[in-house]
């Protein structure tokens, strides 16, 4: 599984501000998109919601980068609202970088790339890991770059080398709900957490193998929305939609069921 996106709340220590991004609604009707596999021009990327910070998905405070689109349906996918490949959701890159520049004055440790499947747009892929890489060397700063996929690692290292090369961890390979695991910030037993880079093996090496009893999952309500950002253990989605009903709050569409 690839994490659960949804806004952060605000019970971060010391956390300034929050701020979230999304695109919806875009009528751009030339957007190219089709289903499996976004045709993406690489001053466009294909973004579901963008969030800062984000705590529960890598070390430090983070921006959180879900983009949109995903042929994998992995059975129990908590994220089915990332799945489509519509092209309403497209958003210039330049503005999802000045947004990321904007927050990254609070603090920033890393950058966390999930979806949604991200090497499904592997232009707009190639270029966000590129001007992050650029921004990162001429402001000083010393973010980590950490991507997910559900994609087999073999076939990640035969088609996207490149892609490969701008992140310095990934969390690989499909979620597997019959294999549930406590270790932090992977779905299921069979997602490994790769370092790719020397700074990805110092930060991410002593994460590889350590496991979690409750591995941390941010929660918040907004005025129209319940968000949740991690992992969710088994049946903790069924339980907060439980509780919120016993408060009175109904969850309507909800990112789990299809
Ligand atoms: S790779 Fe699997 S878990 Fe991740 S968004 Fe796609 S269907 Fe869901």
């Amino acid at each position: 599984m690839k994490p659960a996106r949804r806004e952060a709340p605000s019970n971060h220590p010391g956390a300034a501000r929050h701020s979230s991004l999304s695109k919806e609604g875009n009528n751009h009707a030339h957007s190219p998109a089709s289903k499996g596999n976004h045709r993406v021009p690489s001053e466009w990327i294909a973004l579901n919601k963008a969030h800062y910070p984000v705590t529960a998905l890598g070390p430090g405070r983070r921006i959180g980068l879900w983009l949109q689109g995903c042929a994998l349906a992995c059975p129990g996918c908590v994220s089915q609202d990332t799945w489509s490949f519509a092209p309403d959701r497209l958003m210039p890159l330049p503005l999802l970088l000045a947004w990321c520049r904007d927050v990254a004055k609070d603090g920033l440790d890393g950058v966390t790339i999930s979806g949604g499947e991200p090497f499904a747009q592997p232009a707009a892929l190639l270029a966000l890991l590129q001007a992050l890489h650029d921004w990162r060397a001429a402001s000083g700063l010393n973010f980590d770059l950490l991507g997910y996929s559900g994609l087999p690692w073999p076939r990640l290292q035969a088609e996207f080398p490149a892609i490969l090369a701008r992140l310095d961890a990934l969390i690989p390979e499909p979620f597997h709900a019959h294999q549930p695991t406590r270790l932090l910030w992977r779905g299921s037993a069979n997602q490994p957490l790769l370092p790719l880079s020397p700074l990805g093996e110092a930060r991410y090496a002593p994460y590889r193998h350590r496991e979690s009893e409750r591995r941390p999952f941010q929660v918040v309500v907004d005025a129209e929305r319940v968000w949740g950002i991690g992992i969710p253990g088994p049946g903790d989605l069924e339980r907060l939609e439980r509780q919120s009903a016993e408060r009175g709050v109904r969850l309507g569409t909800v990112s789990w069921r299809g």
